[in-house]
């Protein structure tokens, strides 16, 4: 037994100690096991030889390397250097050789491989031993176990190289900051994002986020009004001022850090660059809200800025003018000169719009040839017609289509807020019916809604729609006014004209329901009706006569234009068994306004078919005479003004005598009509009038009348 020398146990002697516990601790070899159990390891004492042979193990040996202790003892097969692992006996080595060398204790931790195959993590402390020579002798010390703390280790230090590497590759910009505005920490995609070229040059670059970064000087508040009231912020958008100056949009994250007792230390979050979505949504956006040809504002937009303006109308007392705007000639022009150059022009009418009006004013076209425009702040009405005056002189300018020149004008209504109504739809509908209302009125002029205006306009819809049941219920009806030839005294033909006898109600004469069968296209129906009932009705009469008697039809501007006129009258002919040729077809002049040569094709067509042709109402129309002479014309019905006033305006005396001549001269024959008193009637057969039609000789009356009339 070695005893420990006295000195070293002389503390214990002042306390009162047992005898035997005095005893055990002098035994120093028991007090060297006793601890060396409790390492979790092992004690040794080794050669500094390439094996490390072991002059002594304690007990744990086995327990930390699987082997017996006996078998690292000089002779055997295990040894140190063996169960090192292979990648840690140069570090061991080397460890402990600087301690030799240096005569200090050393520390190494590294691998052992345990004789199960696992590997064991020691952590070794020990010195060197020298001989009185102080040639070094040997080297003892512990291997303690620590496997465990070890792994722990790696497992944390794994992690952290896991979070650093998702936090310097990561396309988001991650950061802390500062409450006040200082970064504290962010990674390489930050700088990215900000556009710096380093990390340092972002520090430099943006030494106080609330007045370098955001765009928008109280966005930064905004970002801390959020965070303090709900701890985070979450897809907070805000336009950024990058290095270069350009400004992008990004979308934030972010959180408040605290400690335990809650004060706040940082933020930190996550930035994302989202300019390129910002963009797109920005673009579609546009685009659901701009006509694609003019880059106008469209319909949608039209509606919440009309609402805008009412909003600050309301405000500052003032008014707002809505202006319906509809080029006079744009179906004309896109359907001679195709698409491309209805595009054009809409293009330059939309500029020109644009001009009329100040900024703050909005130009929109609604679609096809219809624009709209809001004047806001408004105070005198007389602006408005000032503005539209421009308008309309602007619109007026020549305009050069595919190298040709066209003077194009358009019509405008006019509704006003808050005079005319107070809500947005009701204020377009009314613009749209005054601007119906300037297109009848001649076009190229504007016109304010009125309150007379939307009465009529509550009648026309009226009449439409009882029309539209006046056709189901068969309440049209036909009478007849004969013609009668000055040359022979006898009735030379009748004219159809249609009645409509509502049932117990006063009959409605057609002056007031076929121009708004016209506007409804309506009349294409009721044409149709007038049609195969006078064809109809003139094979029974030819039947009753035994002679053939030639019956008038009107055919009204909008039904002339009708692709299917042709055929509906060849359908009439075919169904009736009506001879071609006693039929005639009246084509008011005002038909031929739009273009003069698909007036004259279908004439011909018509001429081909065998039936008569008239113009009715002529001399008040716009038809140039140059074209006259083209049309295959039998008959020329002079209008009524020219007669009725005959007696009062001596200067309608000499149209009559042109008309009569121009006529004559095309070889066709020229009818009056409206004749009402004996000196018209005289008057006119003194002049040379082939034919006469009017009450003097018998107002329009039914069939079964007409029958005993001409039987007579
Ligand atoms: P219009 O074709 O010029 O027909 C002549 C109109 O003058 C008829 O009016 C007729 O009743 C009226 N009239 C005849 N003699 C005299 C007279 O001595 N003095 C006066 N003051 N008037 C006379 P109505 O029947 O009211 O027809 C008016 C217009 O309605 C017609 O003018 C025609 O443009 C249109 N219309 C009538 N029936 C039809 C039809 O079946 N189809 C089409 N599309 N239009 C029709
Ligand atoms: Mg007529
Ligand atoms: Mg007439």
């Amino acid at each position: 037994m070695t005893m420990i020398n006295s000195a070293m146990i002389l503390p214990f002697q002042r306390l009162s100690l047992s005898a035997s516990l005095h005893e055990k601790m002098c035994d120093a070899d028991r007090m060297m096991n006793a601890v060396l159990k409790n390492i979790n390891g092992m004690g040794y004492c080794c050669l500094y030889d390439s094996k490390w042979t072991m002059v002594y193990v304690s007990e744990g040996c086995q327990a930390l390397t699987g082997y017996e202790g006996k078998s690292f003892l000089s002779g055997h097969e295990i040894h140190m250097e063996l169960i090192t692992h292979p990648e840690d006996r140069e570090y061991v080595r080397r460890t402990i050789g600087e301690a030799i060398n240096t005569q200090q204790s050393f520390v190494a931790e590294y691998r052992i491989i345990h004789a199960s195959g696992d590997i064991i993590w020691v952590a070794e402390r020990g010195s060197p031993l020298y001989d009185e020579a102080g040639e070094i002798e040997a080297i003892e010390g512990v291997l303690q176990n620590i496997t465990r703390r070890k792994l722990s280790e790696i497992a944390a230090n794994q992690a952290e190289e896991r979070y650093r590497s998702i936090f310097e590759n990561a396309v988001e910009g991650i950061y802390q900051t500062t409450p006040d505005g200082s970064y504290l920490n962010f990674n390489p995609a930050l700088v990215k994002i900000y556009g710096y070229e380093s990390t340092n040059d972002l520090i430099q670059g943006v030494a106080d986020i609330n007045s370098q970064l955001y765009a928008h000087p109280k966005k930064r508040d905004e970002f801390i009004a959020i965070m303090s009231t709900h701890g985070r912020v979450v897809n907070f958008e805000a336009e950024v001022r990058r290095k270069d100056g350009e400004v992008i949009w990004i979308s934030e994250n972010a959180r408040e850090v605290r400690d335990k007792e809650g004060t706040l230390l940082f933020y930190e979050g996550t930035v994302e660059d989202i300019t390129e979505r910002k963009n797109h949504e920005r673009e579609l956006e546009y685009q659901s809200n701009h006509d694609a040809l003019t880059g106008l504002p469209n319909r949608t937009l039209l509606v919440d800025r009309l609402e805008q303006y009412i909003g600050l109308a309301d405000r500052y007392h003032s008014k707002v003018a809505i202006a319906f705007i509809d080029l006079d000639q744009f179906k004309l022009i896109n359907d001679s000169m195709g698409h491309h150059a209805g595009d054009e022009l809409l293009k330059t009418m939309a500029g020109r719009l644009s001009q009329c009006v100040r900024d703050s004013d909005t130009v929109v076209r609604l679609g096809g040839d219809e624009f709209v425009l809001l004047l806001t702040g408004l105070h005198e009405i007389e602006d408005v017609a000032e503005s539209m005056q421009r308008v309309l002189t602007s619109v007026a300018e020549p305009c050069i289509l595919e190298s040709r020149t066209f003077i194009i004008s358009c019509s405008i209504g006019i509704s006003i807020y808050p005079d005319d109504a107070k809500d947005p739809g009701a204020l377009l509908k009314y613009a749209d019916a005054a601007m119906y209302k300037s297109k009848q009125s001649g076009r190229n002029m504007f016109q304010f809604y009125t309150e007379e205006l939307n009465k009529r306009l509550m009648e026309r819809l009226d009449m439409e729609y009882r029309m539209r049941q006046a056709i189901e219920n068969g309440e049209f009806l036909l009478h007849y006014q004969p013609k009668m030839d000055f040359a022979t005294c006898k009735v030379c033909g009748a004219e159809a004209l249609i009645r409509w006898q509502p049932a117990n109600a006063p009959m409605i004469s057609p002056a007031s329901f076929i121009p708004i069968a016209e506007e409804t296209g309506l009349i294409e129906e009721i044409g149709n009706y007038v049609l195969n009932e006078a064809c109809r009705q003139a094979v029974e009469l030819n039947t009753l006569l035994g002679e053939k008697f030639t019956i008038a039809v009107n055919v009204s501007p909008r039904q002339f234009r009708q692709t299917s006129l042709v055929s509906s009258v060849q359908a009439a002919l075919h169904l009736s068994g009506l001879d071609p040729a006693c039929l005639e077809l009246e084509i008011t002049e005002s038909s031929l306004v739009d273009d003069t040569k698909s007036f004259i094709k279908t004439l011909h067509e018509l001429k081909a078919l065998g039936v008569k042709l008239a113009i009715d109402d002529f001399g008040t129309g716009y038809s140039s005479m140059a074209y006259l002479k083209d049309f295959p014309v039998d008959r020329l019905k002079i209008d009524q003004v020219f007669v009725s006033h005959l007696e009062t305006e001596p200067s309608n005396v000499a149209i009559l005598k042109a008309i009569i001549a121009l006529g004559h001269s095309l070889g066709m024959r020229v009818i009056a009509e409206g004749v009402e008193t004996a000196y018209q009637q005289a008057f006119l057969h003194g002049i040379g009038c082939d034919e006469l039609q009017g009450y003097y000789f018998s107002k329009p009356i039914p069939m079964d009348k007409l029958e005993a009339f001409l039987q007579r």
